[in-house]
């Protein structure tokens, strides 16, 4: 019944547009107000929950980590098979790319990461992870099934899309910048805008958060080894003492966002490892100290790298200590910046979904997004999907306590779909005579 409510719809959306290629496209409002309801009621149905519900306790069950995604990208793929969804893959390792639509522009991409982290969970239930060490502790198991629920209903109604719908299902967002390879092999090529969710139990189910602008920092990570001279501690004048070294490194650290940022630039620079040492009366021979460094721009990002480096090596040699820094390049990650137009667009898909006074508007969070390498190349769009239950205790994300709310799939199925169908709707492709794109062929 709302299958055939939505075809109803469609074809009545379709006596109010002119061609698809005309620039000067007039929807009728009420119209297009209505499809992200229908999405909502038709992701609603128990035996789409059920699926979506299934999909993501297989994978919860079997955690793997970046670039390991293996046996999840299998079941993604068999998945689009059963669907009849055209895909490439392997991109990106493990990644997959899949296309709902005409094959033609406009294209636009929805986002699900895949992996899950190295540690151990803590929740009792039938389908904790059954691998020791592994846990999906972020929600990426809940973001594919959420994903694969939007890929069923936009492959129902795909004579309807005017134009082509992209599913990005990437490895390692987990510090492995899945993303940036995932881009680097061609995944968002001719893809005009990308949206993207992600659960959090800090905002009570119903309701999204996001923000137009940076939404999440730039993140890096280094690691310095402090060498100095061990001995005998009750000797310190035949050592030269890396512990003391790394102790001034720290404080001096601690000044670069306190005297040499903007007050008004937020960023962060905090040790978060520091290892040396083993016995009460032994000067170590060396020290490892390690953390990592946020920013909203990138040339703040660039300044903290380059001041840390010259921090670490200058205060280490005022203890007469050598030092070397590492930077982590793979999980260095650019500021995650929504576009202002599909932060528009997200407002009132989210507005129709969910009420508008159910759209917070967040503040900006230090945390990092390997996201920002599709936003910092194409236009893109990054929410949370708010899951936090009306009682019980607050377990957010990495927390071996972490749960999912899986009363929230249909929500995350509905946006997705319904933010890629009308933005499809609502932005006709600027070609006269639109080029097919050959990725059938490649097949
Ligand atoms: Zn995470
Ligand atoms: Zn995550």
């Amino acid at each position: 019944m709302a299958f055939l409510k939505w075809v109803l719809l469609i074809f009545t959306l379709h006596s109010f547009m002119p061609s698809p290629i005309s620039s000067n496209l007039s929807l009728n409002k009420e119209a297009l107000a209505q499809i992200p309801l229908n999405f909502l009621e038709f992701s609603k149905k128990p035996e789409i929950v059920n699926w979506m519900v299934n999909i993501r306790r297989k994978i919860h069950e079997n955690p793997e980590l970046g670039y390991e995604e293996f046996e999840t990208s299998k079941l993604i793929r068999a998945e689009l098979d059963l669907m009849g969804i055209l895909y490439k893959y392997p991109i990106a390792v493990t990644g997959v790319v899949g296309y709902i639509g005409t094959g033609k522009p406009p294209f636009v991409a929805l986002r699900a990461d895949m992996d899950a982290l190295a540690m151990e969970e803590l929740v009792e239930w039938e389908h904790k992870s059954k691998v020791p060490g592994k846990m999906h502790a972020c929600g990426h198991d809940a973001h594919v099934a959420m994903l694969l629920g939007a890929a069923k209903m936009l492959q129902h109604n795909q004579n309807d899309l005017q134009g082509t719908v992209v599913l990005i299902f990437q490895p390692a967002e987990e510090g492995g910048g899945g993303a940036k390879i995932m881009l680097d092999e061609g995944a968002l090529d001719n893809v005009d805008a990308i949206f993207a969710l992600h659960v959090t139990a800090r905002v009570p189910i119903g309701m999204v958060a996001s923000r137009p602008g940076p939404i999440s920092a730039a993140m890096g990570f280094f690691e310095a080894v402090i060498n100095g001279k061990g001995g005998h501690a009750a000797i310190p004048q035949h050592t030269v003492d890396p512990i003391l070294a790394a102790s001034n490194v720290i404080v001096s650290l601690q000044h670069l966002v306190s005297r040499e940022a903007d007050p008004l630039d937020s960023q962060v620079v905090s040790i978060a490892k520091f290892q040396g040492g083993g016995a009460f009366n032994v000067i170590p021979d060396s020290v490892t100290i390690g953390g990592t460094f946020r920013a909203f721009s990138k040339e703040s990002f660039l300044q903290l790298r380059q001041r840390i480096e010259e921090v670490i090596s200058k205060q280490a040699s005022v203890q007469r200590c050598n030092a070397t820094v590492i930077f982590d390049e793979r999980s260095m990650y650019p500021v995650n910046s929504n576009n202002k137009e599909l932060h528009e667009h997200f407002r009132k898909v989210a507005g129709e979904i969910l009420g508008f006074e159910n759209i917070i508007e967040m503040q900006p969070q230090m945390g990092g997004e390997d996201f920002a390498f599709f936003s910092e190349s194409i236009p893109g769009l990054f929410f949370f999907l708010g899951m936090k239950e009306t009682e019980g205790a607050v377990h957010s994300g990495h927390s071996p306590s972490f749960r999912v709310n899986e009363d929230v799939f249909p929500y995350g199925a509905a946006l997705h779909a319904s933010l890629a169908t009308t933005y499809l709707l609502q932005n006709p492709t600027k070609y006269t005579s639109p080029p097919e794109v050959s990725y059938r062929d490649e097949l």
